[in-house]
Order: C-alpha cells, then sequence, then structure tokens
C-alpha cells in the first residue's frame, strides 16, 4: 500500500508543465561592417520584416539619429560615415521600444497610424495606442564635423553674404555658390566652434 506522499508524488509528476505559448520576438543582431566611408548594415531588410515595418521610414529613422545621409541597396542599408555595430544596435533598440513594442501589453504585434497628424502606434493584440514620441536630439551620440571631410547637407537659407547655410548636428554650415533648398556635397575646410565653413564639390 503506497503512502499519500508517494501517490501525491506520482500524481504531480501526471501534470504535463504548463506550456507557455509566447510568440518569439527576436530582433535579428544588426550585421554591421564599415566598406570605405561607409557603413553596412547587411541585414537591414531582413530586420525591417521582424519588426513589420516599412524599409523606408525605418531607414529614415535610422538616418536622423545617426545624422547622416544614406541609401537602402538590396537588403542592405549604405549609411555615410563610420559608425560602429554598437551605435547601430542602440539606435535600432530605441525604434524597437518607440516605434514597435505596445508600451501596454509588450507585444510588437502593433502598426503605425497618421491621426489628425499624429503618429499613433496601434496594438493589434491589446488594442492599446499611444503616440509616437518625437525623438530628442541626442548629439553626444552623434559625430563631429572633420575638417576636410565631405558632406551631404541641405541648404536650409542663404546668409547676408550670399553664402548657402545647411544645418548639421550642432553645426552651422557655410558654403558659398549654392542655391537654397538644393542638396549639396560640401568639403569642410574650417571648423570654429560650431561654425564650419566648406566650399561646394557638388550640387544635385
Ligand atoms: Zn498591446
Amino acid at each position: 500500500m503506497e503512502n499519500y506522499e508517494a501517490l501525491l508524488d506520482r500524481a504531480l509528476n501526471k501534470i504535463p508543465d504548463i506550456v507557455t505559448e509566447k510568440s518569439r520576438f527576436v530582433v535579428p543582431i544588426p550585421k554591421v561592417f564599415s566598406e570605405g566611408r561607409t557603413t553596412i548594415l547587411d541585414n537591414f531588410g531582413d530586420i525591417a520584416d521582424v519588426l513589420n515595418r516599412d524599409t523606408d521610414t525605418f531607414l529614415k529613422f535610422l538616418l536622423q539619429e545617426l545624422g547622416t545621409a544614406g541609401k537602402i541597396d538590396g537588403g542592405r542599408a549604405v549609411f555615410q560615415g563610420n559608425f560602429s555595430s554598437d551605435v547601430i544596435k542602440s539606435q535600432i533598440e530605441d525604434y524597437v521600444e518607440e516605434y514597435v513594442i505596445c508600451s501596454e501589453c509588450r507585444r510588437p504585434d502593433t502598426h503605425l497610424i497618421k491621426s489628425e497628424r499624429i503618429l499613433m502606434l496601434r496594438c493589434d493584440a491589446c488594442g492599446g495606442h499611444r503616440p509616437v514620441k518625437k525623438r530628442r536630439i541626442r548629439t553626444e551620440t552623434k559625430k563631429e564635423l572633420q575638417e576636410g571631410e565631405t558632406y551631404e547637407v541641405r541648404i536650409d537659407a542663404i546668409g547676408s553674404k550670399g553664402d548657402g547655410i545647411a544645418k548639421m548636428n550642432k553645426y552651422t554650415i557655410f558654403i558659398p555658390n549654392v542655391s537654397k533648398g538644393s542638396i549639396v556635397k560640401a568639403k569642410i575646410k574650417k571648423i570654429s566652434g560650431t561654425l564650419a565653413f566648406a566650399e561646394l564639390v557638388e550640387q544635385s
């Protein structure tokens, strides 16, 4: 005759483990490498797929955060300048937190909608929604301009002396012989504090 404890043991052993069915949401580890003066995010398309986000808006976010220009090249993203994989990874994490994950149920099954010109994140799992925060500019992670380097900038205004004025990160860049609204490639000749003086390389 078995005792009570033995029976209990047997009974407990027959109870199957409670299986928690959590949908697996794993953002691929960014594959980042340098190619000359550009940085390649090799699995950009795969990451956008997992996040279920449009590649154009995802790229736009990264460019804004990195303070650089870039483009999509097949499944890859190409950024002007050199960025470490840690920097890219942390920008992607920020994007996921702000543009993908529901802050109520922490699930990634969400989509973005524009409501009254405000970008909202709506959750398909719990119905929760919240506005997507405008990113604060984090200048400390943005790279410094360097003399002798060429940057792609947009001419926002023409100054009183006729030079084009572009803004990049904390810098105001002066470039002669350009027209307002154009995107130009400019080579930095001299930097003085947050003022930079450049020459036109190419006007598109
Ligand atoms: Zn939710």
